[in-house]
């Protein structure tokens, strides 16, 4: 079954539905099927306190309901959002901290922030998952994770459709084992399809056994039993 490590609207596949505040959170809660995790986190893009506190709570009071933390992560994609760099890494921690506490996967979402996502490996060392959905570092920066002891994933989607040279690299370089494919529905116009094939094109390998390893690796990071 294809699997889809991040996305915001359900689908006909394995997926994991990312909320990005309560109320959507308590809306996918409607829709989920057998085949929905769902993540709920605070985006770097919309930091709110009282968001922290729902999350908090909700976790506190139904842990099963949330299978991991996400997206969260660093933004400094404009001056705008550079300009919140404090209160960004801030929510992170806490995130990361809650992550720890609940012992729950997290999904990042990072952009031109990798060098300071890599300062908190200690923390993210303490994670049982570490997704990093439309990964935008390097090779050499992923490596610098698992290096460190961090059970790290990188998810594609959109940026190797599109030709994106770094995104390429980390799929011809890592072995399935690492790598996840997603659609980040509706915020990107991306069909799975379309990245499972591109994955076995760039890795020279049928779509079959990248089915079977991605569809691996969504089991183990969301503890599917079959
Ligand atoms: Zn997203």
């Amino acid at each position: 079954m294809l699997c889809d490590c991040h996305s915001h609207k359900i689908s006909e596949n394995k997926i994991c539905l990312c909320s990005l505040n309560f109320k959507e959170w308590k809306k996918n809660q409607l829709l989920k099927n057998n085949f929905t995790k769902c993540s709920y986190g605070i985006h770097p893009c919309y930091l709110d306190k009282n968001e922290i506190d729902n999350l908090y709570s909700l976790l506190k009071s139904n842990p099963e309901k949330i299978d991991a933390i996400g997206e969260i992560g660093l933004d400094y994609f404009n001056n705008t959002l550079i300009e919140t760099k404090k209160l960004q890494k801030f929510f992170f921690e806490m995130q990361l901290d809650f992550a720890i506490e609940f012992n729950k996967p997290i999904i990042i979402h990072c952009r031109k922030a990798v060098n300071d996502i890599l300062y908190f490996s200690s923390k993210l060392k303490k994670i049982s998952s570490v997704i990093f959905h439309e990964y935008w570092g390097t090779v050499v920066e992923a490596n610098y994770l698992l290096k460190r002891g961090v059970n790290a994933f990188f998810s594609f989607g959109s940026s190797i459709l599109k030709g994106r040279k770094k995104s390429i690299e980390c799929v011809k370089h890592f072995s399935l084992d690492f790598l996840f494919a997603e659609t980040d529905s509706p915020f990107q116009n991306t069909k799975l399809i379309d990245v499972y094939n591109e994955i076995s094109k760039l890795k020279n390998m049928s779509l079959e056994i990248v089915e079977k390893n991605i569809e691996n690796n969504f089991n183990n990071v969301f503890s599917v039993h079959l």
